[in-house]
């Protein structure tokens, strides 16, 4: 592994000039952060860790979204799409993970703005200031940033004016235990990250099995529904639910909900514990999970305390990887780990599913000058994001980076209107708690403008 050093000399009277925003990650709002940094004026470069755009997307991307198109483009990138002839979708269809990369998310980075900029195949190790790490202050805010990115071709260390962190959760799963630590023992492909094929390419490693799924969230509904599919054609699959709180599911079965793909998930799951084809485990707390020959053994506080099925899902929700963050000075709420101004807003344990003003720079800040957080990893460890939200995040933070600080609080959110403010499936009235696993996939929140954004809309909001 060879390391290359690309940083400019220590004595330039501004260290700053001429040096990129970094964006990490080249997801939905990585690339809109890179749309709205260039219109701007700003020079950008995204690291993106996979071979292609929008790497997390594809993995889920048999799954349909809940949010028709007209809510998951970017103003920013549909204006740089317009002019090549691109052909918006039609704004009311709901569109699966690879409709979104195929006729959204690859387009707008083949854009010739955006094209140049991205780089793919560099994973982004760590971030810190060029020659400083957290503990020394004198000069940090003229500093540039340094970034360690690891190629197929060795090591990198680049620097930048500016770092946006838009690298998402879905490579983070949380633990399957209700204590939030991975299970002891090596249980290798017995448990399956969420949201597998289950009806395309991962088939075979359910057909005729004893399947377990853990998370309260539309991860797992999902995830059931299509178990249910697919055992209805081969005979022995045998489908359990294991949920964190108690009672019977009610997940977004609710006809008023603005975005009617979400309640119909939530009806469907409901009707499936319903006529007995998916056996719902409640309060069922995971405290162990071991190799049991080929199968596993799963141990919870409540009975039965140990069912052993052939594989697992894991669906209990995601939570951001921050050892890459490790030298900058984040301020991070301590439940959630979402920015400390932002987290009571979009907290559901405080909310109680109440509205949740647009946010922008002020909410997003850090201690570190010049450094955010945005898109899915700022939520933390909440699941209530949405990609509109994430959009105008970045918006306001490329308004910050360019001096334009009042357009940068001049926030406004227009969201889908809904009747419902609660998906928890595990049968508490409120949100559940976010701390917590399953409390956290199973829980929605509402946003909703702030008093001065018009329309005085809503919507709920999960993944
Ligand atoms: C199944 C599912 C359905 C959803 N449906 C909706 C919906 O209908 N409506 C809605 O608004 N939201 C929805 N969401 C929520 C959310 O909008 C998506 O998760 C969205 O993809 C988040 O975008 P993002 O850009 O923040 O992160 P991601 O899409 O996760 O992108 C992050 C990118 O960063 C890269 N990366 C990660 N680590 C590094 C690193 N260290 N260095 C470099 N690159 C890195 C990844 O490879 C990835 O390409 C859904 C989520 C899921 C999982």
């Amino acid at each position: 592994m060879t390391l290359t050093l690309t940083v400019p000399p220590r004595a330039d009277a501004d260290r700053l000039t001429g040096l990129p925003v970094a964006v990490i990650g080249a997801g939905p709002v990585g690339l809109a952060a890179a749309a709205h940094l260039l219109e701007q004026g700003l020079p950008v470069v995204v690291y993106e860790a996979g071979d292609q755009v929008g790497t997390s997307v594809r993995a889920w991307g048999h799954t349909r979204l809940f949010s028709p198109w007209r809510y998951v483009i970017d103003d920013a990138a549909r204006r740089l799409l317009e002019p090549t002839g691109w052909t918006e979708p039609r704004r009311s269809s709901l569109p699966t993970g690879h409709d979104l990369v195929a006729q959204y998310l690859d387009p707008l980075a083949q854009t010739p703005e955006l094209a140049p900029v991205i780089r793919y195949g560099v994973r982004v190790d760590a971030v810190s200031r060029l020659g400083m790490d957290r503990t020394r202050s004198t000069g940090r805010a003229d500093t540039p940033f340094l970034l360690r990115l690891h190629a197929a071709n060795g090591v990198e260390d680049v620097t930048a004016r500016a770092v946006v962190d838009t690298s998402g959760t879905y490579t983070s799963p949380n633990p399957l235990t209700a204590a939030g630590l991975a299970p002891a023992a090596d249980l290798g492909d017995r448990i399956v990250h969420a949201l597998p094929d289950v009806l395309g390419a991962d088939r075979a490693r359910f057909a005729g099995k004893r399947v377990l799924v853990v998370g309260a969230g539309h991860s797992a509904a999902n995830t059931l529904i299509k178990l249910a599919a697919l055992a209805k054609d081969e005979p022995g699959t045998a489908l359990l639910w294991a949920i964190r709180n108690a009672g019977t599911a009610r997940l977004g079965a609710d006809a008023a909900d603005g975005l009617a793909a979400r309640g119909q998930l939530g009806s469907n799951v409901h009707g499936l514990v319903e006529s007995g084809q998916v056996e719902q485990l409640a309060s069922f707390e995971i405290d162990d999970v071991r190799p049991n020959g080929d199968q596993v053994a799963v141990t919870g506080r409540r009975e039965p305390f140990t069912v052993t099925v052939d594989v697992v899902v894991n669906a209990t929700g995601f939570r951001p990887d921050l050892d890459i963050l490790r030298e900058i000075r984040l301020g991070l709420d301590d439940i959630v780990e979402a920015p400390r101004a932002l987290a009571p807003l979009i907290d559901p344990n405080l909310h109680s599913c109440g509205s949740v003003p647009p946010h922008g720079v002020a909410e997003l800040a850090h201690p570190e000058p010049n450094f955010f957080i945005a898109g899915m990893k700022s939520y933390g460890r909440a699941p209530t994001f949405l990609l509109l939200t994430g959009y105008e995040q970045v918006r306001s933070i490329a308004a910050e980076l360019a001096g334009d600080h009042q357009a940068a609080r001049d926030v406004q959110l227009v969201l889908p209107e809904t009747g419902v403010c609660t998906t928890d499936v595990g049968g508490s009235s409120s949100c559940g708690v976010p701390a917590t696993n399953e409390a956290a996939e199973g829980s929605s929140c509402c946003v909703a403008p702030a008093p001065a954004a018009p329309p005085a809309s809503s919507s709920c909001c999960t993944n």
